[in-house]
């Protein structure tokens, strides 16, 4: 993540996705989970990805690339990092439900080139109905997931042992589910090397 990177799209159904480079991850998350925050912070850019969207926004897939790979011309990314539209709106419509799983479970499924989606669970809440709902449609479509929690800042360090541990169980008879859990904190900086560092690994696998 050396590099500037740019916003290149936003995505609201299959036909406008950019076509496929090398590499794409993704980010996905309950609407508030601090996704927009850990994205800056692993790429280390302020405002790239908006922060606090607010509930009920056109959902898109906002693709990311590093500076100079628009993929205008041929010129095609190494990685695409994608912030997936976030879930879990209170008072979101049945047809916006429907509507956001049709473009994610497409997505999933239709990406070959998405090796692997970082599914964001705030620390304070862990896993909710609705995440799990989400894990369900991971597991369906087959592609590899790892769980990251945010805002490890916001419980006491004491707790994050156990945190983890319980979010491993419910993963654990997951078929998609990668076993590792990180816990981050984009406020404190915790956890963003080791964030980074799986990445990169998954990069050279
Ligand atoms: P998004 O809706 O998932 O993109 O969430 P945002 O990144 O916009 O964050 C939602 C709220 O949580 C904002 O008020 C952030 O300042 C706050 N937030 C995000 N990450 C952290 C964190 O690591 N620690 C704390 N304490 N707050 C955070």
């Amino acid at each position: 993540f050396a590099q500037g990177w740019v916003f290149i799209r936003g995505v609201p159904a299959m036909k406008f996705l950019p076509p496929e480079g090398p590499l794409e991850i993704a980010f996905a998350g309950r609407s508030n989970v601090g996704k927009s925050s850990l994205i800056n912070a692993i790429i280390g850019q302020k405002g790239l990805a908006r922060t606090s969207n607010t509930p009920g926004r056109t959902q898109e897939l906002n693709y990311f690339v590093p500076d100079g790979h628009s993929g205008e011309g041929g010129d095609l990314p190494p990685l695409a990092v994608v912030d997936m539209p976030g879930y879990g709106f209170a008072e979101a419509p049945k047809e916006q439900v429907d509507a956001w799983t049709r473009l994610v479970f497409d997505y999933l499924r239709g990406r070959t080139t998405l090796k692997r989606v970082y599914l964001l669970i705030d620390a304070r809440h862990g896993v909710k109905k609705n995440d799990a709902e989400v894990l369900d449609l991971l597991d369906r479509a087959a592609v590899s997931y790892q769980i990251v929690l945010t805002k490890i800042d916001k419980i006491k360090p004491a707790g994050v042992p156990r945190l983890i541990e319980e979010t491993a169980q419910a993963i654990r008879k997951r078929a998609a589910a990668y076993p590792e859990i990180l816990a981050t904190s984009s406020e404190k900086g915790a956890g963003l090397d080791e964030l980074r560092a799986a990445i990169a690994q998954l990069l050279e696998e």
